[in-house]
């Protein structure tokens, strides 16, 4: 028997039965002459706004660019508190600073590893302007519950969506329950660009027209600077392979979320691992399958000698990170978040991935802990 490689992430599934597809669009762009914010552009936006049951979608050059503006379209800046997760990637702690903010981080639900709703009251100051609930790997935050506690404080939801395209809380999708939403189609998303790309959703006229008008140097008639923006337009040759893929965003979610179904059935009633728990009513999609154990850095050796790849997402929480050394964060706060990030492994998922496959890695799973 050959000994078996599996990659973390293999677009094989994904790009190879829409590769006729794919280079049609990036000939049609080619034949086009027009590179930047044009037809493709627009169609993607409001295929993207139609999808997600927004109003306006805006394209941008990246997730963190859409979160950036998004912030700056609520006018939130120095003197204004967000709250964000402590676990939440990097990206969405580095847009609140860009916009020179204050980042006030909350720890997770233990369980679904998203920002505690239970906390956020607690945290609230009369500086708070903002929520940032960050959808990580995959499921959706507890929206309803969210914007209750927005409403009733006067503050703004800005939602990170770049984990969860597609995913839905009691049948209204991710990116439209903020005030403005960010989502990055980064290639590893789960509908992602062929390089970089982003948009930002909202139902809100005026923020989309100012967000339009923030990626393009503060522009809305050509020359004529209204603000001071930045550049982050999304170029055509991104919005012509988006407006491909947006077609099959479903499909793979379900095809993804199969996976997760079967890892869970395969590494159940295994002592020592601890095994996402999720539904399988669209609230979760599939993005991340992370499991947690004690001997996380053993699993992972184990697995890689076995020729099955895995990440970590992520091994250095943002209160960590020495580029945040400065807000002289007291890790003891962040227990939730600590140990997460010394104790979680995430396994390979993807469209294309085989049940065989599947199996494969959880039993080898098992056979590290030798039972
Ligand atoms: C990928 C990601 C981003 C950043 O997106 P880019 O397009 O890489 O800038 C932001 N937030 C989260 C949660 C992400 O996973």
């Amino acid at each position: 028997m050959t000994p078996k490689k599996i990659p973390y992430l293999s677009f094989d599934g994904i790009h190879d039965p829409i590769a006729k597809e794919l280079k049609a669009a990036a000939s049609n762009v080619i034949d086009s002459n027009w590179f930047v914010l044009g037809q493709e552009v627009r169609s993607f936006e409001e295929a993207f706004a139609n999808y997600t049951g927004c109003r306006y979608a805006v394209g941008v050059a990246s997730g963190l660019d859409a979160l950036i503006i998004s912030l700056k379209c609520l006018g939130i800046g120095p003197g204004h508190e967000v709250l964000v997760a402590s676990n939440a990637y990097i990206a969405c702690w580095n847009a609140i600073h860009a916009v020179g903010a204050t980042i006030v981080p909350l720890e997770p639900d233990p369980n679904s590893l998203n920002i505690d709703v239970n906390l956020i009251e607690s945290k609230i100051t009369d500086k708070t302007k903002a929520i940032m609930p960050v959808h990580l790997y995959g499921r959706i935050c507890e929206m309803p519950a969210i914007m209750e506690i927005a409403k009733q404080n006067d503050l703004f939801v800005i939602e990170d969506n770049a984990q969860a395209q597609g995913a839905s809380f009691r049948n209204k999708k991710s990116a439209s329950w903020g005030h403005i939403n960010a989502t990055s189609f980064y290639p590893g998303k789960n509908l992602g660009a062929l390089g970089d790309a982003g948009i930002i959703t909202t139902d809100d006229k005026d923020l989309a027209e100012l967000a339009a008008a923030l990626r393009n140097y503060g522009s809305k008639e050509k020359y004529l600077n209204e603000y001071i923006g930045m550049n982050s337009r999304l170029d055509e040759m991104q919005a012509a392979f988006l407006n491909v893929k947006l077609k099959y965003i479903d499909a793979w979610n379900k095809e993804r979320l199969q996976i997760a179904n079967w890892y869970s059935q395969l590494l159940a009633n295994q002592p020592r691992l601890k095994i996402p728990s999720f539904h399988n009513d669209n609230s979760y999609i599939g993005h991340i399958y992370l499991v947690r154990c004690k001997q996380r850095d053993q699993l992972q050796d184990y697995l890689k000698e076995k020729g099955i790849q895995t990440l970590i997402h992520y091994p250095t929480p943002p209160f960590r990170q020495k580029a945040y050394d400065f807000l002289k964060i007291n890790p003891n706060d962040y227990p939730i978040a600590d140990e997460l990030s010394n104790t979680c492994l995430s396994l390979p998922i993807y469209p294309g991935l085989s049940y065989e496959d599947v199996d494969y890695i959880s039993k080898t799973v098992i056979a590290f802990f030798g039972d």
